[in-house]
């Protein structure tokens, strides 16, 4: 299939790719405590979906954003052992077919996942996500209470993903303390993944900020210190891989800078954050017009990138050519200008 979304160079400007997304929260009730989550909702030990999303709201949220081709599934995990487990898998897979009933196509984050479980989802995914997070005595601290934010966890997902060949989004948390020999050794690591299975298509460098009602705008000495980490994460991993940045947690009229330095994707994108709801999602036509004035062009494209489609089953490959005809309508001059 040819996606409309191939981010190759032309005449107009380099090419920056973002994906317009809808995202639901299949719960917010998570086993784990990380130091610096406030997305977590602590579980009912009686009934841990006892938040479930259910299918009307779910639907409701889709017909709400019509342009959306990805549908983000982005859920808080119960513990691998527990008796909820199943029916919190069966809830997941049950919001990709409601995605696909909807002509989307889904991309699923939920944390460290069973061989069958991950196996089940990516029959139905375009793309799957876990951040590695990072690697360090820094990040050890803010996940004492995380079991499956373990560094030999994410690594070993990150190798079941590229055995099954899922088309495999990670990324970092940056700014949280780590030196920079922990950021070169995590992406030193990401790099030796891409290089056995080749299955990873974007790696996020996520900078850290903090919660609050307000957002606390990076400074300059932090952008340069990350300017450097796009830098060095463009060296360290193949061309291939895609370098992303959620465009809300970096200065708008900055962001020129950060591609300069190697970003190339802002993501999915919604019209906010529901990990980080103080920092507003920039609109689309204002991203546009940023990029266009220093020589870029923003193009929509699938969760899953061009040079990945051809990895999947034939049917989520349907799919995704159903969902295609949605970017049509989410480019700037679209419905969200
Ligand atoms: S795993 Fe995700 S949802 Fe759970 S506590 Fe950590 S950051 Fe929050």
């Amino acid at each position: 299939m040819t996606p409309i979304s191939s981010a190759d160079g032309c005449s107009a400007g380099r090419s920056i790719t973002w994906s317009p997304s809808v995202t639901l929260v299949p719960t917010r009730a998570c086993f784990n405590a990380c130091g610096y989550c406030s997305f977590r909702r602590p579980p009912d030990p009686a009934d841990p979906l006892a938040d479930a999303l259910g299918d009307g709201e779910a639907r409701a949220a889709l017909v709400a954003r019509p342009w959306a081709a990805e549908v983000l599934l982005l859920s808080g995990e119960v513990a691998p052992h527990s008796p909820h487990r199943a029916a919190w898998t069966t809830r997941l897979l049950d919001l990709c077919r409601l995605a696909w009933a909807e002509g989307r196509l889904p991309h699923t984050n939920a944390g460290p996942l069973s061989l069958a479980e991950m196996a089940a989802l990516a029959r139905l995914n375009g793309s799957m996500g876990l951040m590695l997070e990072g690697l360090g005595p820094a990040y050890d601290v803010l996940h004492r209470r995380a079991p499956s934010k373990q560094l030999e966890v994410r690594l070993a997902q990150l190798e079941q993903a590229g055995r099954l060949g899922i088309p495999f989004t990670t990324g970092l948390l940056l700014g949280v303390g780590e030196s920079q020999a922990d950021r070169r050794e995590a992406l030193e690591w990401l790099a030796r993944l891409q290089a056995r299975w080749g299955h990873l298509q974007e790696v996020i460098l996520q900078p850290y900020r903090p919660d609050g009602a307000t957002a606390q705008r990076l400074s300059a000495a932090e952008q340069a210190d990350l300017l450097g980490t796009i830098a060095e994460a463009r060296r360290i991993l193949p061309p291939e891989v895609h370098l992303q940045m959620p465009p809300n947690l970096w200065p708008l009229e900055a962001l020129p800078a950060a591609l300069e330095a190697g970003i190339d994707d802002l993501g999915g994108i919604d019209s906010g954050d529901v990990i980080n709801p103080a920092y507003p999602q920039p609109r689309p036509t204002e991203l546009a017009a940023v990029l266009e004035r220093s020589g870029y062009r923003l193009v929509p494209r699938l969760c899953v990138h061009p040079a990945w489609l051809s990895w999947l089953p034939t049917a989520v490959q349907e799919q995704a050519r159903r969902a295609e005809s949605r970017l049509l309508a989410s480019t700037p001059s679209g419905p969200w200008s």
